[in-house]
């Protein structure tokens, strides 16, 4: 049985949008959509009800994190890791891969793998296809990444080519140790940077392994929008039609559309709830740094045109006061907001697909946020 299937729906007649369904062991879930970041198993200062009730129906967890703490075994004795945190609805587990290559400066890549540092700690550690499938087989999620090397932008593409090919010999050790095929989806990694013939040499290399989904990764590193708009454009009409596609790493709400549009299916990203333990939101007219002073006596909601927890029962005046003072609770206020937002932001991208009007949805979100103005922010 293969555990993670995709349903096409429809395609928007205006962008060639896909309105689609991924069904897994925990639930399915309508694409396109946004998936939630629960770096240690939460996400930070949700409940899982809070979740629920905002209809995240996938989550996204992190194998390197979890694996220095608490550690694997203790989440597979709790039953793995939807019993552990109490979350009922599907889980994503990252590879490990990035935070080795983003968080630990001290690394050797070797063909068994990477030695690298803990960032807590300074001890040496290291990860290899066959470690971070047995650490993910553990965590239980239902949907796990395949162990690939993200090469920093820009990278020469001499570089990125052995990078390419080293990836793809990773994901067949990948394929090769999972030791829960019935159980828990692979997906495979799409790698070559920038460069046109290495995107499409590293897709025919994981289709060949025919995985149930494939990713789109090494984008959302530094490089400008319209690289990765570009790089899109030209790697979805590689990856097949009846497997989801997912971008790792974007949540700014354009990038969410522009995307879409360009045959994403799921994105992952920390911005709404990194940001949102900042004091900033996002909203329909832009962002809202609730923090400023001209919010001390600013009694009306973040969002005048969001029906969330947050903006029914508090004002800006609440809010700014409680960020201020940094209490928790408002932390949890810009928090649930923001992921209300975006996962709002895709219902309204999935019924413009389905009404075929996905581009006249994108020219009016677009508008309304700013994002058409010159000096417009990434978010
Ligand atoms: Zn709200």
């Amino acid at each position: 049985m293969v555990p993670i299937t995709y349903e096409l729906i429809k395609t928007d007649k205006q962008t060639g949008a896909r309105l689609g369904r991924v069904h897994t062991p925990h639930g399915s879930f309508d694409t396109p959509t946004f998936m939630p970041v629960g770096t240690l198993a939460t996400v930070k200062t949700m409940s899982p009800e809070e979740l629920q009730e905002m209809n995240a129906n996938i989550i996204l967890s992190n194998t390197y994190h979890l694996w220095l703490r608490p550690g694997e075994d203790i989440i597979r004795e709790a039953g793995g890791l939807h019993k552990f945190m109490n979350w009922d609805g599907a889980i994503l587990t990252d590879s490990g891969g990035f935070q080795v290559f983003s968080l630990s400066d001290m690394r050797e890549i070797v063909e068994e793998g990477v030695h690298f540092r803990n960032h807590l700690n300074g001890d040496k550690l290291f990860l290899s296809p066959e470690k971070a499938m047995q650490i993910q087989n553990d965590l239980g999620a239902d949907i796990m990444m395949a162990f690939d090397e993200c090469p920093p932008f820009p990278a020469t593409h001499e570089y990125m080519k052995s990078s390419v090919e080293r990836t793809a010999r990773w994901a067949e050790r990948c394929l090769e140790a999972h030791g829960r095929p019935d159980e828990q989806g692979l997906f495979g990694i799409v790698q070559g940077g920038e460069y046109e013939d290495l995107r499409k040499q590293s897709a025919n290399d994981l289709i060949s392994l025919d995985f149930p989904g494939y990713a789109i990764g090494g984008l959302s590193v530094g490089e400008p929008k319209d690289v990765m708009n570009r790089v899109l454009e030209l790697t979805t009409p590689l990856l097949p039609t009846d497997k989801p596609r997912y971008l790792m790493g974007v949540g700014s709400p354009d990038s969410l559309i522009d995307g879409a549009i360009r045959g994403v299916d799921m994105f992952d990203c920390v911005l709404p709830t990194r940001i949102a333990r900042n004091g900033t939101c996002m909203t329909s007219t832009g962002r809202l740094v609730v923090r400023n002073a001209k919010f001390a006596r600013d009694f009306r909601p973040i969002d005048e045109n969001c029906d969330c927890y947050a903006c029914r029962n508090y004002s800006r005046a609440y809010i700014r006061h409680l960020v201020k003072s940094n209490e928790t609770f408002g932390f949890r206020l810009t928090t649930y907001h923001n992921l209300h937002f975006l996962l709002k932001l895709m219902e309204q991208v999935r019924a413009a697909i389905r009404e075929d009007r996905l581009g006249d949805f994108k020219e009016e979100f677009f508008e309304q946020y700013g994002f058409n103005k010159p000096d417009a922010k990434n978010f």
